[in-house]
Order: structure tokens, then sequence, then C-alpha cells
């Protein structure tokens, strides 16, 4: 078992060839993907893929880049799209203050609403965060005052002391290809730290590549490869890895396993 607990099946590079990726995926051992949404115009898209492959998930999220443009979107119009079956999480949403796409009071406000979302159905929260760790920190924190809720941290490439705080807080970390750059010596680190019951593994294709594919278009068939060198680094068999992360999904995103 493996399992891509991120990916944008429906981004360009990849929705042209969508039953090619996800073959050449299965070829490479992947037993699993969750297809994350970004803007609220794709989740008909990734809910109806969803429906199509029984080894493909669903989540329902608006990307903080995209706040400004879904400034109205209130909690009814992710609880409703939450409730189908095959949604099993609610993301990717967040802060990213390296772009600023979108206003940073508009992101939080929006990143609280999927907040309420995900406590409210119980569905996992996926976290988005990049430059804006000290008022991801605090949000988060602050909100699991109000009521705890599932979440992760997606494609973490955050500090340790970041890493930590969100360890205390509960929530899980996921790896991407970024971990394999050479340049990633204190993410790597970081990697070892994480406790194995909070592990995840993911590729963010089309994005972030991992060696030896760096430069190509990423696909999920490339997390078996990210895998293998979080294994290497934690020092377990890439069975063992596998095996872990995909136990660590099922426990987290319980809707998927039901
Ligand atoms: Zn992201
Ligand atoms: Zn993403």
């Amino acid at each position: 078992m493996l399992i891509d607990s991120h990916c944008h099946l429906n981004y360009k590079g990849l929705v042209e060839e969508q039953q090619a990726v996800l073959a050449r995926a299965r070829a490479a051992g992947v037993t699993g993907f969750l297809n994350i949404s970004t803007r609220e115009r794709e989740w008909a898209d990734i809910i109806a893929l969803a429906e199509q492959e029984s080894d493909v998930w669903a989540s329902v999220g608006i990307h903080p880049h995209e706040a400004d443009t879904h400034a109205d979107l209130g909690e009814a119009a992710l609880l409703e799209a939450a409730a189908h079956p095959r949604v099993v999480a609610i993301g990717e949403t967040g802060l990213d203050y390296y772009y600023d796409h979108s206003d940073r009071q508009t992101q939080q406000a929006l990143f609280r609403t999927h907040i309420a979302v995900s406590r409210e159905t119980g569905l996992p929260l996926i976290v988005h965060t990049r430059d804006a760790e000290d008022d991801t920190a605090a949000i988060l924190s602050d909100e699991m005052g109000k009521g705890a809720f599932p979440a992760l941290i997606h494609c973490f490439t955050a500090s340790a002391d970041f890493g930590r705080k969100v360890i205390d807080m509960g929530l899980t970390i996921s790896l991407s290809g970024i971990i394999t750059f050479k340049n990633a010596k204190d993410l790597q680190a970081v990697a070892t730290e994480v406790p194995e019951d909070r592990l995840l593994v993911e590729t963010d294709a089309p994005f972030l590549a991992p060696i030896p594919h760096r430069g190509r278009v990423c696909e999920p068939a490339f997390v078996a490869d990210t895998a293998r060198f979080v294994a290497g680094l934690r020092g377990v068999s890439e069975e063992d890895l596998r095996a872990t992360t995909s136990r660590n999904f099922f426990n987290l995103f319980t809707k998927a396993a039901a």
C-alpha cells in the first residue's frame, strides 16, 4: 500500500491524460489518491472523478491564493459539498504570505471558515502554509481551544519549531518531493523527528517533482520516490514506510476507510 495524500489530478499537466497518470501510479504501487480542490468551480469535477475511481477520494476547499475570489463563501457551501460520500477532507486551506495573491485578512477569515466545517463534519483539515508560520500556529491554536478538529500540514516546509508546535496540537505532517532536494537539509532533519504515527507522504502533483524527476511535470507515481527517500532518512525499510503512512492515512481520513 502507498497513498498519495495530496495531488491535483484536475490540474493542467495531469488532467489531459488523467487515466494514463493513474495507470502509471498504480503500476508504481500507489493504491490511493487524495485529489485536492483549490476553487469552488473545481468541486464537481473532483467529486465526479472520485465517484468514478474507487481509489481516488476528494477534498473540498479554497486555496489561500483564491481567498479574494471566494471571500463570500460561507460554511453552508462547504458543508453541503462535504456531505458527499466520496469527500473525505476539507481543504486545501491556510495562509500563503509568500505570494500574497489574496488579502491576508481574507485568507485568515476563510481559513477559520474551513476549520469550523472540519470541526462540524469531523473531516480532516488540509492546511497549506507558506511564510506564515506564526499566524498559522496562532489560528490553529486559538481554534483548537474552541473545540478539536483533525488536521494536517501538507507539503511541510516550515521550521522545526513550527513542526513541534503543530505535532503538540495533534496534527499530522505530510512530506512532499521537496524533502528529496539537495538544499532541504533542515527539512530532512525535521522529517526524522516526526512521530511515526503522524507522518504522511504526498506529491502535490503536478508541482514539485522529487529527485530524480526534477524539472518534469510531477505525477502521483513519484510518491514512490519520496517514500523511498523518507524511509532512508528515518532508517526504516521502504515497505515499512509505505505501510505506516498508509495506516496513518486511513486513521486520519476515517471516511476513506469506511
Ligand atoms: Zn498547498
Ligand atoms: Zn496542493
